[in-house]
């Protein structure tokens, strides 16, 4: 019998467990950042009559610079942007990959202020990028003197920035941004997946791209939009990092069916993004209601909340699934995360919370 160990795998991926949150079957998923709303009978036709259209043509290879999805994208940001500033991928996953593998590999480095986001550091792993972890402070902001420091002190060439930050929801102030790309050596990635969720007067990266050719904002349809089933994230930087890109990404990366699905979601984003006050007003509520009970609770400006502490959070998080209610055991020790769902969800959740704790 051939098992993993058997088999001549890299050294460094040795004892790795697959990356991923379960997926269980339970009545109230809260755990993944997904938007609870699903796609109107409106857009699920007008996705199938788009599926009809580009099946017509499914014998031939897709557009592989996907040209018009790029060109509704940057439609889509505003900003001054063009199509040539565009890129887009399967997931902002691929697009951190695609980063890593044309500005990180063997002997480079990546950098990133902790918690944050798993899976850059999860991918300059699999890329053979050396990780820096550094740290954010205790409210989970960044101190713009630390992390100059820190960034100097190691001159990485890739710094990635998380805003609003993944799982903490911590958004960064542009300043703070803007202080980090006047000292990192390299490139800079700001990771704003979650950038509709943030309350109003929170700036995007996106206006520091002018003049900045070595910043990357990267963005995704998985979150607000609502698509996370369609696998689409999407970059904006100088047309030159788009450049260094091609050099990475496999050929036809893109199929034209997840072209077409973005191209009806950004025609459709009206509506999908109409969620989004929603989403926020049910975190707002949900970050008071926590804090009622007497709870620690990180500051949100994304379509979850993390709080705690606890002194046995897996115990917290087990019973919570007993109750038909799963949310995600992640981020500083002690604390739990839940994503915002519907009123509903939301309200089984606060009922078996109350129960729990
Ligand atoms: N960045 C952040 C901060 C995330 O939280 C996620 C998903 N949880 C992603 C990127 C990747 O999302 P996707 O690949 O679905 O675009």
């Amino acid at each position: 019998m051939t098992g993993l160990s058997d088999l001549p795998i890299r050294d460094d991926l040795r004892g790795r467990s697959p990356y991923g949150a379960p997926q269980l079957d339970v009545p109230v998923q809260l755990n993944t950042n997904e938007n609870p709303y699903p796609p109107t009978p409106e857009l699920v036709e007008d996705l199938a009559q788009a599926v009809r259209r580009a099946g017509a043509g499914l014998n031939r290879y897709p557009d592989r610079d996907a040209v018009e999805l790029r060109k509704d994208l940057a439609d889509y940001l505003g900003h001054g942007l063009t199509a040539e500033n565009l890129w887009a991928a399967n997931g902002s996953n691929e697009i951190i990959q695609q980063i890593l593998q044309a500005f990180g590999g063997p002997g480079r480095s990546a950098l990133g202020f902790e918690p944050s986001y798993s899976m850059h550091s999860i991918i300059a792993g699999s890329t053979s990028t050396r990780w820096i972890a550094a740290e954010r402070e205790a409210d989970f902001g960044l101190d713009p003197a630390r992390a100059i420091a820190v960034i100097e002190a190691h001159e990485p060439d890739l710094v990635f920035l998380t805003s609003p930050n993944n799982p903490t929801g911590t958004a960064l102030p542009l300043d703070v941004i803007a202080e980090v790309l006047a000292v990192a050596p390299g490139m800079v990635v700001v990771d704003e997946a979650y950038a509709e969720f943030a309350r109003a007067g929170t700036a995007s990266a996106l206006s520091l791209l002018p003049g900045h050719d070595r910043l990357i904002v990267t963005r995704t349809m998985s979150k607000a939009f609502a698509m996370a089933g369609t696998r689409v994230g999407y970059l904006a930087a100088h047309p030159a990092v788009i450049d260094a890109l091609l050099l990475v990404r496999l050929p036809y990366h893109l199929s034209a069916l997840t072209q077409a699905a973005a191209r009806v979601a950004l025609a459709h984003r009206e509506t999908l993004l109409g969620t989004v006050d929603a989403l926020r007003a049910e975190r707002d509520a949900t970050v008071e209601w926590l804090r009622g009970r007497g709870l620690r609770v990180a500051d949100s400006d994304a379509n979850f909340v993390l709080f705690g502490e606890f002194g046995d959070r897996h115990d917290v998080w087990r019973r919570l699934l007993d109750r038909g209610v799963l949310i995600r055991e992640v981020g500083p020790e002690g604390w739990l995360r839940v994503t915002i769902g519907t009123p509903e969800e939301m309200a089984a959740f606060r009922a078996a919370l109350t129960e729990v704790i």
